[in-house]
């Protein structure tokens, strides 16, 4: 017997599969760990696949040395889905693997995944001193129980006791590894009853299909994914709900804590390495049977899934754009798939890719169209920033805005304020020459931060010294940018100097608790206003919120990509839907240079539908995805000279890839990225858009080309969320 095994280590040279012999008498299984000799030394490596032949040659085959546990350590839906990611995203296996499994157990300092059960053995003979009073107690104590009882129960009659029990043979340990926690529902957690919507949805979502969950926000979807987690429990399978990073609050956590206990395992990027490690053993383990996390949960190492839920499904949290590259889409689905268990996709404002998939019938549409509170959506006023400007207005907020907020402020209320651009301003500039600051590693205008009076890169990190003098030409006449957040709070602060005025964005959540601690102050101050980033727009819950203020609702309109318009409509939806969430009415004011713009037409009447059909024709008829297929491959390195030269390479290839396959391409072209360097790393690109039934073909063949390239610094990218 033969082997094929992956080394797991980052090096290069060994990202590719080997082959290993299978010395008579080992056990192996695919997707065991094993130890093998690699070159002079010794090294931990996975089986991804046993055959009894080689096609190396047989007598320079070294064999396999031992294996580490007796399990497989990969489950053998993953090892189907590793050969699916390989070649769906054009990943190596060893790479792939990474994903798989959390680094401490690669570097080998897994523990076995047994857990310890004791009971009386039987018929045995035995007089204890009268000193043993503990080792009495551990008797009687398992003598009631009658049955397996685990380490956890006994530990706290001490572990000596326990051992000299062991040793006499009173007691006997069995290791048992895998086991199912019974499921209860928690006391605590408030019992509701669905409405019928939500009924109408449970019914629904019964099959082995994708259904794509349109709802409202407050229409109460996370209520139907625990009705949907809950049957599934009921029926002895296991859950995965991913959400996006930024919606990780503790809110839904102990949401979930609180309905599931336990059997809650999650995955995020806030936990130690040990936690990590910790939530994946007891997923394995089958100790914990709902794993929730951000899109790496999507490899939780669950058996026998029932359902899988990604909620809002819209988010480009989902893409990862780092290496490896993957869509959590498509991973989600093959495991639903592999499973024969339901993919819901939840979104109160979907992608347009995926209401297309549900408008075509692969997706099957479900709806919640109203709030659980029976409340009207909040109603959302367009103020025209113009027309202020004109009345001679040329501060942060409208008229409407102080006068809403002061009413919400007299009334004892609270406010939201977003504004999706964190520090004080956007860019510092010299009014005289035009000089503008920027990073010295990447081509972008640095931030000014007044707390810390810092110039910050938010590409890289690196800070800078505030400018007051021009470098250029010496002057002191300094400009500054468009506002954030900070600016937003110092403004406010003027206007209402008595009340609670907090901020949430990346630079007061760098702590740990820092979230928590923010969203808790806030909910316990009344009245209160919260200024924040994207951060506030999702998932929070706040009675008391009755005002939602966009400060600049236009920031993520203008930017050069196809999906901006969407973005905006998004981030208006989500943002608005925090206002009027229980018996008190809300309302959004929204300030904009635009006002004219389809985005807040469509969004001002909550009318997703309108909007889809709007943003659908015009992709249609300027060739975007989802009626093209966009390929981006970018090419960065230190060494600029390199990039191009690569670049060009790989662009004549294409070229003449072209001029077979005329048809298939809309678009192609070479150039600088956007954004021409980041962490000094220089930036090129290539783009092209494809006709979709030429799009899997020529998918494939760009990809034959890249292949030839060294594959260090070069990214290829479908439908990519950035383009910058
Ligand atoms: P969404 O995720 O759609 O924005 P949530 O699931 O967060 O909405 O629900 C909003 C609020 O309504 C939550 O506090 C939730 O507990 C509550 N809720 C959900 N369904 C019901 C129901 N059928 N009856 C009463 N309250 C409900
Ligand atoms: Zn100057
Ligand atoms: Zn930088």
């Amino acid at each position: 017997m033969f082997a094929e095994v992956i080394i797991d280590q980052e090096a290069k040279a060994t990202d590719r599969v080997f082959e290993y012999s299978i010395p008579t008498g080992l056990n192996v299984q695919e997707g065991m760990r094993v130890r093998l000799p690699f070159g002079k030394r010794i090294v931990q490596g996975f089986i991804i696949k046993l055959k009894e032949d080689a096609n190396f040659e047989k007598d320079k085959i070294k064999p396999i040395i031992a294996t580490i546990d007796d399990f497989p350590c990969i489950k053998k839906e993953m090892l189907e889905l590793m050969q699916f990611m390989a070649k769906k995203n054009h990943l190596t296996l060893a790479s792939i693997l990474r994903l798989f499994i959390t680094s401490e157990m690669r570097e080998g300092k897994v523990k076995p995944l047994y857990k310890s059960y004791y009971s009386l053995a039987e018929n045995k003979e035995y007089v204890l001193t009268k000193t043993a009073r503990k080792q009495q107690e551990i008797i009687n104590y398992l003598k009631n129980r009658n049955e397996l009882v685990s380490a956890d129960e006994l530990v706290n009659f001490g572990y000596s006791s326990l051992k000299s029990l062991l040793d006499k043979g009173i007691i006997i340990k069995e290791n048992i590894k895998k086991y199912r926690q019974p499921f209860t529902i928690s006391a605590e957690s408030k019992k509701i009853v669905l409405n019928f919507d939500q009924k109408n949805a449970l019914k629904e979502i019964n099959g082995d299909e994708t259904y794509l969950l349109h709802g409202v926000t407050g229409s109460g979807k996370t209520e139907v994914y625990m009705h949907l987690i809950e049957r599934v429990l009921l029926e002895n399978k296991n859950a995965i709900m991913l959400v996006p990073e930024i919606s990780l609050t503790p809110q839904i956590m102990s949401n979930f804590k609180s309905r599931f206990g336990n059997l809650v395992a999650l995955l995020h990027s806030g936990l130690s390495a040990g936690e990590r490690y910790d939530e994946w053993n007891r997923l394995f383990d089958g100790e914990a049977r709902i794993a929730i996390g951000a899109r790496s949960a999507i490899f939780a190492p669950l058996e026998d899934l029932g359902i899988i839920i990604i909620d809002e499904e819209h988010e480009a949290s989902y893409t990862s754009e780092s290496n490896p590259r993957y869509n959590t889409h498509d991973i989600a689905l093959f495991r639903a798939r592999y499973n024969k268990c339901p993919l819901v996709l939840g979104s109160a404002t979907p992608s347009i890719e995926s209401y297309e998939k549900a408008k075509n019938g692969e997706y099957k549409l479900i709806e919640l169209p109203v709030r659980v509170n029976g409340k009207e959506m909040p109603k959302i006023q367009i103020v025209d920033m113009m027309n202020e400007i004109r009345m001679g207005n040329s501060g942060i907020f409208s008229s409407q805005l102080l006068a809403d907020l002061t009413s919400v402020i007299n009334n004892k209320k609270q406010a939201m304020i977003f504004l999706n651009r964190r520090g004080y301003s956007s860019f510092m500039r010299c009014r005289d020459c035009g000089y503008i600051a920027k990073c010295e590693d990447c081509d972008v205008s640095l931030v000014y931060h007044k707390e810390d009076q810092r110039l910050k890169c938010h590409y890289c990190g690196k800070q800078f010294k505030v400018l007051t003098r021009c470098p250029k030409c010496g002057s002191e006449s300094i400009k500054k940018g468009a506002v954030g957040t900070q600016q937003v709070v110092e403004k406010l602060k003027e206007y209402f100097s008595d009340v609670k005025i907090l901020r949430m964005d990346n630079d007061t959540t760098t702590t740990k608790n820092s979230h928590q601690k923010i969203l808790e102050e806030f909910k316990n101050s009344l009245p209160a206003i919260l200024v924040g980033t994207q951060m506030i727009a999702k998932g929070h819950d706040f009675e008391n919120v009755v005002l939602v203020g966009i400060v600049d609702a236009d920031q993520s309109l203008y930017h050069s990509d196809y999906r901006s318009s969407e973005r905006t409509f998004q981030l208006i939806t989500q943002v608005a839907g925090r206002a009027g969430r229980s018996e008190y009415e809300g309302k959004v004011v929204l300030q904009t240079y635009a006002p004219k713009h389809y985005v807040y037409k469509f969004a001002s009447n909550y009318d997703y539908k309108g909007f889809f059909r709007k943003e659908e024709n015009i992709r249609q008829t300027s060739l975007f995805p989802p009626f093209t297929r966009i390929i981006r491959i970018l090419f960065s390195s230190h060494d600029e000279n390199y990039v191009r030269e690569t670049l060009k390479v790989c662009y004549n290839e294409i070229v003449k890839l072209k001029e077979n396959f005329h048809d298939a391409f809309v678009y192609l072209d070479a150039m600088k990225s956007p954004i021409k360097r980041i962490q000094d790393k220089f930036r090129y690109q290539i783009m092209m858009r494809l006709k979709m039934q030429y799009a899997d073909l020529i998918e494939d063949e760009v990809f034959k080309i890249i292949n030839k390239l060294s594959k260090e610094n070069v990214y290829f990218e479908i439908n990519p969320q950035n383009l910058s």
